[in-house]
């Protein structure tokens, strides 16, 4: 634990990475540890894609990229601390979506509507002003070559595609979502390729971000892998 944790002036800490590495689940044990903000930014995307399926611009999986740029507008995105999650709640308009943008359907469609320029653009811009302050932990795939280019700590997680798929079949099991194991680790090995190859900030590390594979790594290993690296990053 920092005992000198608020004396430090504050960075941002990028966190990007492959789909299902437990991003969101290292960087909100960050961000409580440093007192910082955790902004899950695929949430955001998954919250777009969610309103673009219940207002029919995705129709049998097909994303109608015109539509869902027509949507944009009346998309309202926030954060609200949620106290019983000790962890923020994504709303859209108003309305709690954190529940409805973790299933299946929105995971088939995100990587779709997240190519989108006009959807990147709107989105990155609320990041980097949620970022303006800095004492951030941010997760996605394009923090650290796009949303914080100067971002002060950038860390690219990945792990096997077996382990991440095997995580997120846990994950969703374990609410009671009827999912089959192939399922979930076809729909991460298309993400991954659709995030890779889209033409707009695509999936990549950052030239100076570190790498941290955690396929066999327990969270208390990753969080003392980041004891190290935020200690070298701000003691020098
Ligand atoms: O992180 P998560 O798996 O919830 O992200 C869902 C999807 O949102 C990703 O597969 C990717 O297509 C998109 N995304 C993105 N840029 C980000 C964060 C997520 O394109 N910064």
């Amino acid at each position: 634990m920092y005992t000198e944790r608020n004396t430090k002036p504050k960075i941002v800490i990028a966190i990007d990475g492959f789909s299902s590495c437990g991003k969101s689940t290292f960087a909100k044990a960050i961000a409580r540890r440093l007192g910082y903000i955790f902004i899950d930014t695929g949430a955001m995307y998954r919250a777009v894609t969610l309103y673009a399926l219940e207002h029919g611009a995705i129709r049998s999986g097909m994303v109608d990229d015109d539509a869902v740029v027509r949507l944009l507008p009346e998309i309202h995105i926030d954060f609200r601390f949620n106290p019983e999650r000790g962890a923020s709640d994504i709303y859209v308009n108003g309305d709690r979506v954190e529940g409805k943008i973790r299933t299946i359907e929105v995971s088939n469609c995100v990587s779709a509507v997240s190519s989108i320029g006009a959807v990147r653009r709107k989105l990155v811009a609320m990041q980097q002003e949620m970022g303006r302050k800095r004492g951030v932990v941010m997760d996605g795939r394009d923090i650290g070559t796009t949303v914080f280019p100067d971002a002060e700590l950038k860390i690219f997680m990945t792990a096997d595609p077996a382990v991440r798929a095997q995580r997120r079949y846990d994950e969703l099991t374990a609410r009671g979502d009827q999912v089959s194991y192939d399922e979930i680790l076809q729909n991460v090995l298309s993400r991954d390729k659709a995030d890779m190859e889209r033409a707009i900030s695509p999936l990549r590390k950052a030239d100076d971000a570190i790498v941290l594979d955690n396929s066999h790594m327990t969270v208390e290993e990753q969080m003392e892998w980041f004891d190290r690296e935020f200690r070298r990053v701000t003691e020098r």
